[in-house]
């Protein structure tokens, strides 16, 4: 199964993100029957809901041991089946929940670089931080984001061919602040692109972005593994006790 393979290729620990409040149960069970697994609660900004969950709803869901971020939200401009201005309220929802709980919020951005920014100031999201999950922007997106306090994580796509400026992104971002993740079932990274995403594909974004850093993989690994465990509030809360091996969500 999943996670035995992604044990199987060195990973250790993961974050399984939600993005709705539907399957939060089946996240929930996960996380209590594996020790190594760990949750978020969110709703995505394109799923859609018959009720848009309040602050409150959210700090009651997420108050549990394992519960280590808010998230995914953010902003969706790909597809419009949520409306920008519902998108942005919805954000904004998310942002305060993880300041009211001190949980890093995970931010997902497409098409919508300015405005991620500008609400993520506006809501003074570098109180909690959190992470730029699927990272695919340029480097002055991510500089500002770095400056809100916000980890750089990236995923499969770094590994595209035509992706060099993202590699030149990953090259730059400051070795605390980055981090890998898989973004499974989408965004598998070459060599096995076209196939179903995987978490122990983390191990080949791992690759590709120690060889523009010029750094051994396992040491990417370990440093983006011990960024995840921080960002998580992993080893803060007793959690884990550090880790080497790839850390991912
Ligand atoms: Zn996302």
């Amino acid at each position: 199964m999943v996670l035995e393979r992604f044990a199987q290729a060195g990973g250790q620990w993961l974050v399984s993100v939600a993005v709705d409040l539907d399957h939060l149960p089946r996240l929930q069970a996960l996380a209590k029957s594996r020790d190594n697994v760990y949750f978020s609660v969110g709703v995505h900004p394109n799923h859609e809901v018959d009720a848009e969950p309040t602050v409150d709803q959210l700090c009651e869901l997420a108050d549990h041991p394992k519960c280590v971020a808010i998230g995914e939200t953010g902003l969706d401009f790909f597809r419009h089946r949520v409306s920008p201005e519902e998108q942005e309220a919805r954000f904004r929802t998310h942002i305060q929940a993880a300041k009211a709980l001190n949980k890093p919020v995970i931010v997902h951005n497409r098409d919508a670089d300015k405005d991620v920014l500008r609400v993520m100031a506006d809501e003074g999201i570098s109180d909690c931080g959190g992470i730029m999950h699927c990272f695919s922007s340029d480097w002055p997106t991510a500089q500002a984001a770095l400056d809100m306090n916000m980890s750089i994580s990236f995923t499969g796509n770094v590994t595209f061919k035509r992706n060099e400026e993202l590699r030149g992104v990953a090259a730059k971002v400051p070795e605390d602040m980055l981090l890998i993740e898989t973004d499974s079932p989408y965004l598998t990274p070459e060599p096995f692109r076209g196939k179903r995403n995987e978490p122990s594909y983390v191990r080949n974004v791992a690759e590709c972005i120690a060889k523009v850093r010029n750094v051994p993989p396992e040491y990417l690994a370990s440093a983006t593994s011990q960024n995840a465990s921080r960002r998580f509030g992993l080893i803060r809360h007793g959690l884990i006790r550090g880790s080497g091996g790839l850390g991912c969500f």
